[in-house]
């Protein structure tokens, strides 16, 4: 996989920490682990870069100057591109009343200063694999396709699509993020589930079967396949 692949499909951790000696700590953990790091070191700064490019999960500090993690929180809960959002709250705080409030704000989970890097590493991923396995409500539109996930209706250019069920929750994930490069193991885990053993190959098979439902006669292909990369929904051929 080239370099500029292996970043684009690595999952994007927003840490908002102020201070910098911890902060640094988390990106140096972090990245060994496979993720890609961006910093904020106040609230306004955290809110500012998610309007720009938003994080696939969000560490957020609970005790930072300016604004605290609490309302950051609140605040992304409240916006509807942020409402879903995966929040962990990291605190000093131990008090039971205090991590109620972490939680009613919204947070999906919390973490206590000082924490064990690797069970902050597993935190991190349940929740991306949760938040990545439960599929947005509502409908999903990219391109000339809509996506009902409510109703499983699927319509390309106005047309019923009928789509089995493995291949409609393939299309939910890829729409959810379209232009994004996945690999088939990450694939498998959010389509498949990452307790069930299933070749890679298996999701060659699946995307063969959604381009032949999706794509009619004359229509674009819109799913990329990215040589030794894996798959991506695009307008654009590589
Ligand atoms: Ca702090």
């Amino acid at each position: 996989m080239s370099e500029a692949l292996a970043t684009l499909s690595k999952p994007v951790v927003l840490v908002v920490e102020d201070e910098a000696a911890l902060a640094m700590m988390l990106r140096y953990n972090l990245e060994k682990q496979g993720f890609r790091v961006e910093e904020a070191a106040d609230g306004p700064e955290a809110l500012m870069r998610i309007e720009e490019q938003p994080p696939d999960l969000v560490l957020l500090d609970w005790m930072l100057p300016v604004m605290s993690g609490l309302e950051v929180c609140r605040q992304l809960r409240w916006r509807s591109e942020t409402r879903h959002l995966p929040v962990i709250m990291v605190t000093a705080r131990t008090e039971d009343q205090d991590t109620i409030r972490g939680l009613n704000s919204g947070a999906d989970d919390y973490i206590t200063k000082p924490f064990n890097m690797d069970a902050l590493v597993a935190r991190i991923r349940a929740l991306l694999r949760r938040s990545n396995m439960a599929p947005a409500k509502g409908q999903l539109s990219f391109a000339d396709m809509t996506i009902d996930l409510e109703a499983h209706r699927v319509r390309r250019n106005g047309r019923a699509i009928h789509l089995g069920p493995t291949e409609f929750r393939l299309l939910a994930y890829l729409m959810q993020n379209p232009q994004r490069v996945f690999s088939r193991e990450e694939l498998l885990n959010a389509v498949w589930g990452h307790d069930i053993h299933v070749e890679p190959r298996t999701v060659d098979v699946h995307v063969r079967r959604l381009r032949k439902a999706i794509n009619s006669e004359g229509e674009r292909d819109i799913v990329r396949t990215v040589r030794s990369a894996g798959y991506a929904l695009d307008t654009e051929p590589i």
